[in-house]
């Protein structure tokens, strides 16, 4: 069903749907894709030019006006979460989805090498980052009346592979706090949370982590956008706590 699904012109009208990475690769075609689907999309990334050109392009298309949210997940901290799930609550009143996008690849290097450094960032962008902003969103996704929380895994994150690193482990963990919190809210919530493998795609972080293949070989971000329409949507509300591949392994 995730790869057949075919979604209705306006499949994601009226939701209010938080996106993190939202400025490049596949975050980017994710945030035009919800708001050409009738969505309004909080974009949140680091790098405010590139949210302003995805903003600009959106409402160039004449789809709902988005909202920028910029924010460095490296540096954030508890408060900066509560500080966002305030300002969403002014602004909107809910959260329909919230799609954790946003990761660093990190060095590509054995362990015995591997900076602590290094392993402790791509952990708090990777993993302490989403959870902190899941934890302060839930109250505004509780007021939806069916919201969709959506993380991104990798195909390590399900078998960790030499000089992955923090990266493998953080998908690892990922995939882990999806079961865990699936559990919690199972039965007793509207809200549902599974986790999306896009499988390789043509983004930057590709590029970094196979520098010898080319590019125009590997799936466009435009060509896996209905596994994350349908995760969204109303097709998959009774859905929970399960790991999709977008592409065939
Ligand atoms: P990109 O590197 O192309 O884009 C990642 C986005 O996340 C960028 O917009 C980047 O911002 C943003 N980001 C990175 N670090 C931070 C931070 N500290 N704070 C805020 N925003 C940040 O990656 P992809 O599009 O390829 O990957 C998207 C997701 O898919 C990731 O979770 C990745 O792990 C996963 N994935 C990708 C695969 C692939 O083949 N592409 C395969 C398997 C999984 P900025 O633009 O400013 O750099």
């Amino acid at each position: 069903f995730l790869t057949q699904y075919k979604p209705r012109e306006n499949s994601l009208a009226d939701k209010i749907i938080v996106i993190t990475g939202a400025g490049d690769g596949i975050g980017r075609c994710v945030a035009k894709t919800c708001a050409q689907h009738g969505a309004t999309v909080v974009l949140l990334g680091r790098t405010q030019a590139k949210l302003e050109s995805v903003y600009d392009e959106i409402e160039a298309a004449g789809y709902p006006k988005p909202a920028i949210y910029p924010m460095n997940l490296e540096g954030a901290i508890e408060q900066d979460f509560s500080a966002m799930a305030d300002v969403l609550e002014t602004e909107f009143g809910k959260i329909d989805g919230l799609i954790h996008n946003a990761s660093e690849l990190g060095p590509r290097t054995p362990i015995a090498n591997y900076s602590a450094v290094q392993w402790q960032k791509i952990m708090q962008v990777n993993v302490n980052a989403p959870f902190m902003m899941t934890k302060a969103l839930l109250p505004l996704l509780d007021k939806s009346t069916s919201a969709s929380i959506l993380f991104t895994s990798s195909s390590v994150g399900a078998k960790g592979r030499a000089y992955w690193g923090a990266y493998a482990a953080s998908k690892a963990a990922i995939e882990n706090l999806v079961e865990t919190l699936a559990d919690e809210l199972d039965g007793t919530s509207k809200i549902r949370v599974n986790s999306l493998n896009p499988g390789a795609t043509r983004t930057g972080m590709r590029a970094a982590a196979y520098p010898a293949e080319d590019p125009t070989t590997v799936t466009e971000p435009e060509a896996i956008m209905n596994r994350y329409l349908f995760l969204l949507g109303q097709e998959s509300e009774l859905i929970n706590g399960q790991h999709f591949d977008a592409q065939p392994k």
